[in-house]
């Protein structure tokens, strides 16, 4: 039985008191929670946010990093040094990161390698843009970047990973994947990682779905067989809102 994972993607929002409030809301309401609940919060947030979520069943993920352990890169982190400060999860390749911050499949597959190195439990995320939804490429488009990221990966750390499916057409635009069609892919991915690892490893591994999931259409994305959770920015961002996609 996979575990439920429920992440919210902060983004470029928050701040260190509005995020510690949040902590301290969110986790008096958690009690004894069977999700995993995850806050993939900026740089900046990390350190105080994992000391407000200390004891409590809240973990605090980054939502990048550098796949060097240190050198002269300017304006990044290492993994290294993500774990210095508290996170135990950390996104890798969010389509916003592809798209405005040329991550690459190569990256995206040293970054994946580095955080199992460092003990880090990585995110990854792979979808299509609405143009190659539109062009039939859905399933080719999400094989090359599946395939990419786990170049390379044991079956051990394959397990491990998590791997969020969020089509670029549905994020922060209100126009949600249906269920079904999110289970369709999801499905095809798990099917991938059958061919390549077998059926324990992908019988095991955790996928998600993110791209305006809300309160009220979590549940109908939870109850698909291959879903095993979601990725959230906007509705993540209201203690209420979280909670309600937390207990869905
Ligand atoms: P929204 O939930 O705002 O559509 O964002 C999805 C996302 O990009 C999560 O990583």
């Amino acid at each position: 039985m996979r575990k439920p994972i429920i992440a919210g993607n902060w983004k470029m929002h928050m701040t260190i008191e509005s995020g510690k409030a949040f902590v301290k809301e969110v986790a008096a309401s958690l009690g004894d929670t069977e999700v995993e609940v995850v806050l993939c919060v900026p740089f900046t947030l990390i350190q105080p946010l994992s000391t407000a979520a200390e004891g409590t069943p809240v973990k605090i993920a980054a939502q990048n990093m550098h796949y060097e352990d240190f050198g002269a890169f300017t304006g990044e982190v290492s993994a290294d040094m993500l774990k210095e400060v508290g996170a135990t999860y950390v996104v890798i390749g969010h389509s916003e990161r592809r798209q405005y911050f040329n991550e690459t499949d190569e990256t995206v597959n040293l970054k994946l390698k580095k955080a199992h190195a460092s003990g880090l439990k990585p995110i990854v995320c792979c979808g299509e843009t609405l143009e190659e939804r539109e062009a039939g490429t859905t399933e080719s488009v999400v094989k090359r970047q599946v395939e990419a990221a786990f170049e390379g990966i044991s079956p051990e750390l394959a397990a491990e990973t998590v791997v969020a499916y969020e089509p670029v057409w549905a994020i922060g635009t209100g126009r949600t994947a249906t269920a079904a069609q999110a289970q369709e892919v999801i499905a095809y991915i798990r099917s991938l990682v059958e061919a390549k690892y077998g059926d324990e490893v992908s019988e095991e591994m955790r996928i998600q779905y993110g791209g305006s999931v809300k309160p009220d259409n979590v549940e109908e994305i939870m109850n698909e067989v291959d879903i095993d959770g979601a990725l959230v920015g906007g509705a993540s961002l209201k203690p209420d809102s979280f909670l309600s996609l937390v207990n869905f």
